[in-house]
């Protein structure tokens, strides 16, 4: 942890949000995991080729091996003949050398014997009983894939920092590696705060409504790769927020849902500055998401999100999953944008960066993005139905039908337009 922030109580802009919740996490420490569980994992480490791919000299081809010059002017209407001195099956090794005149019949990933220098493919080749007629000239060298030639020994194959894929799993198995070092996933703690939330599996009473920011933010906290630790619904008393807080402080990173506001029974901010706590910031000039605050428990990093659905959404989205991919050891931390033109006009109020939920597609002229349902920051269906969000800069006040905005991808699959082809 590096949290020596000083304290801003000032409204602060997005980036420097970002910038100062980034620099408070750094990548978690290394661990050792089974090679299929390092699937999406980062690796913590350089990886350096134990060994040489190939190991060694093979054939690329069904056919014969042998020495080209053996094959000096063969055609179809002059073959070559020569005399055939064994089999050499894959996973086998030859027993003979070639000599001139002879040939080895060959099988693809089969070890090159020593006196051939070529492999003409079983196609331009006609066995006959003990002797090949060979159809076409052998070029030195064709159809031999060579020691090392695709990873050659002491290559660095993956360098710290890479984001683990198949083809990477592949070649981990390849060299034999079945553990791998990655960066250690983060428990990210989620707690709600509301005196007004109920659990999942209780009917709300009047006044009450279904804690469900926990849910969302446990499934994003999954969704970006850490492991989170669903604590349950705190009441808006100072002893009982407190009480949870303490539970959180064994995660890595602690994130909350509601009770950041300016509000009567707002105490997540009062909480992080009581003794021994500390609140670096509040309030981010955004929309949904200004009440925002970043603080630490003891060591443990805080984020306060807002608790309406769609802004705690929003700011999970603006600075908690940038943290949680710098712990992991990911090295870009931000989802992509696109630009797309807007379908229809949209009014804000300047100061502000807007994120509005949105349905991105794509049509003949480009990425084309309507707003996906009513604008609220309490508004989850819209958040439910977005495939991105509408980036919408301070200083505007307003963007009209046709105009280019940015978009932040969050969904690749961007299975919620209302027409396919995006
Ligand atoms: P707050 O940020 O505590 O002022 O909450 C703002 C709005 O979000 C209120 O209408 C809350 O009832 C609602 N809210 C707070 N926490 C949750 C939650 N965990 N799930 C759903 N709605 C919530
Ligand atoms: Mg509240």
């Amino acid at each position: 942890m590096h949290l020596q922030q000083r304290p801003v109580i000032v409204m602060i802009c997005v980036e420097e949000a970002q910038k100062r919740i980034l620099d408070s996490v750094r990548p978690l420490g290394v661990e050792t995991v089974n090679l299929l569980d390092a699937m999406g994992r980062v690796i913590g480490e350089d990886v350096h080729a134990g060994r040489a791919i190939p190991a060694w000299d093979n054939s690329a081809m069904d056919g014969y091996a042998l020495r080209a010059v053996d094959t000096a002017g063969a055609s179809p209407q002059h073959p070559v003949y020569l005399e055939v001195i064994e089999t050499i099956p894959a996973g086998s090794v030859p027993s003979k050398r070639i000599g001139p005149g002879q040939a080895a019949r060959i099988m693809t990933g089969a070890p090159m014997p020593e006196g051939a220098d070529a492999v003409v493919m079983l196609e331009d080749c006609h066995q006959d009983a003990g002797r090949v007629a060979i159809l076409v000239e052998a070029v030195d060298g064709r159809h031999i894939r060579r020691m090392g030639d695709d990873v050659p020994l002491g290559e660095e194959i993956l360098s710290r920092g890479d984001t683990i894929r198949p083809a990477d799993i592949g070649l981990l198995a390849s060299l034999g590696r079945s553990t791998v070092p990655v960066h250690r996933r983060p428990l990210v703690a989620v707690v709600a705060t509301g005196s007004e939330l109920t659990e999942i599996d209780e009917a709300p009473s009047p006044g009450k409504i279904v804690g469900s920011n926990r849910y969302t933010l446990a499934a994003l906290v999954g969704e970006c790769g850490a492991i989170p630790l669903l604590l349950g619904i705190a009441q808006d008393r100072r002893e009982d927020l407190a009480a949870a807080f303490r539970n959180a402080m064994q995660a890595d990173l602690i994130v909350s849902a509601g009770g950041v506001s300016g509000g009567d029974f707002d105490l997540v901010k009062d909480i992080m500055q009581a003794e021994g706590n500390r609140l670096f910031f509040w309030q981010v000039a955004m929309k949904p998401g200004k009440p925002l605050a970043f603080g630490a428990l003891g060591e443990v990093p805080i984020v306060g999100l807002p608790g309406n659905p769609a802004s705690s959404m929003v700011c999970f989205e603006q600075f908690v999953r940038p943290a949680i991919l710098k712990m992991l050891g990911h090295g870009n931390f931000f989802r992509r944008t696109v630009l797309a033109r807007l379908s229809e006009g949209i009014e804000k109020k300047r100061g502000f960066r807007h994120f509005v939920p949105a349905q991105l597609r794509r049509d003949a002229d480009g990425c084309i993005v309507a707003m996906a349902g009513k604008l609220g920051a309490g508004m989850i269906k819209s958040m439910v139905r977005a495939n991105g969000l509408i980036i919408i800069p301070e200083e505007t006040e307003a963007v009209g039908a046709g105009e280019t905005v940015t978009v932040q991808v969050l969904d690749d699959s961007l299975d919620r337009c209302p027409e396919p082809g995006y």
